[in-house]
């Protein structure tokens, strides 16, 4: 199956008068046509700024150091590469993104008609009434009750839930290739959680849209995606599809992940956090694994940084634990604890 995006060996850094620092290491992915792919970490893992380098709209003190991403549209292209002007010609149109708050995206000076009018008017070249009508049948297909009323409203007029529909709806009338929904669903009540995912769920299915969630919460991804990246300091630390990652986690962090949802639902057991804290990029472990300092399984070799290694059919993690060259009876093996 061909490619929609493909990142390859992505590092992006922010660098201080002092010193470089790392904040995303040689990141791989690839989605293929109408795939939902999960990133998953915890707040500060790097997911949201790798979403932010595929739409070119990282921060000034950040920067791309390395690596590519790579989009099909008419054809390949690198999207490191455009200049800000070509960029905007795919933003809408071949890429679309959807933000935990929709109030920084929508502006509030604006009626919801101007907004959703503005993005066909910048990717197509439909008269001002046809535009208007897409914008109202998207109203209607993103659920909203009115409207021919929400059409002529402002984002403040509006609640939670329907800016949300809203912006789903002008992330979608263009019909992009790739949707990026950032914490889509953070800010909104469980049950409107659920429409939300459903709806979008539905319509990359229509629009034949393949969709890149960015979330904290493993139950999003169960409940939306094929496919998922688990996100630690920067770095993917286990890729595989969501099915095995709940039969079958493999790294020492996608088990304490699941093993806090775990102790969540039941009531008999102490509630479980993976010990210490989630690093900074300003202390992230420069040398060998950055999990070690809270990983219960931490050996010696695990100084050294360890490689992605492939444990079953496209099921990757970044752990000595799979090294097959290592023996683990080796004086290397000793738990870093019991030195
Ligand atoms: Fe733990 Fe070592 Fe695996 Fe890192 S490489 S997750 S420290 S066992």
């Amino acid at each position: 199956m061909s490619s929609v995006l493909d990142i390859k060996n992505l590092s992006i850094d922010f660098a201080s008068k002092k010193k470089t620092y790392n904040i995303v290491k040689e990141f791989n992915l690839r989605i293929d046509k109408r795939m939902k792919y999960g990133i998953v970490g915890e707040s500060g893992s790097g997911k949201s700024l790798t979403s932010l380098a595929i739409m070119n709209l990282l921060p000034e003190v950040l920067n791309i150091s390395e690596g590519s991403i790579t989009m099909q549209t008419k054809e390949k292209i690198d999207l490191t590469k455009l200049s800000p002007k070509e960029m905007r010609k795919v933003r809408g149109k071949d890429i679309a993104m959807i933000f935990q708050e929709p109030m920084t995206a929508l502006d509030p000076l604006y009626t919801i008609e101007h907004q959703l009018v503005e993005v066909l008017r910048i990717h197509t070249k439909s008269s001002k009434k046809e535009m208007s009508d897409l914008g109202l049948e998207m109203l209607k297909k993103v659920g909203i009750s009115r409207p021919a009323e929400t059409l002529k409203s402002y984002p403040h007029q509006l609640s939670g839930g329907m800016r949300q529909r809203v912006m789903i709806a002008m992330a979608l009338i263009c019909k992009p290739k790739l949707l990026i929904a950032d914490e889509p669903t953070t800010a909104l009540d469980v049950t409107i959680q659920a429409q939300i995912l459903d709806l979008m769920n539905d319509l990359s299915e229509e629009h034949d849209t393949s969709i890149l969630l960015i979330t904290h919460d493993l139950g999003v991804i169960a409940e939306t995606c094929d496919r998922v990246a688990v996100m630690y300091a920067g770095q993917i630390v286990e890729e595989t599809t969501v099915k095995q990652l709940f039969t079958n986690p493999s790294h020492p962090y996608t088990k304490g992940l699941l093993e806090s949802i775990k102790s969540l639902g039941d009531k008999e057991r102490d509630l479980y956090s993976i010990p210490g804290n989630v690093p900074t990029p300003f202390n992230y472990q420069e040398m060998g694994c950055r999990f070690a300092s809270r990983c219960p399984h931490a050996m010696s070799i695990c100084k050294t940084e360890p490689a992605m290694y492939q444990i079953e059919g496209d099921h990757k993690s970044k752990c000595w634990l799979h090294a097959e060259e290592v023996n683990l009876n080796d004086e290397q093996y000793l738990r870093v604890g019991s030195q």
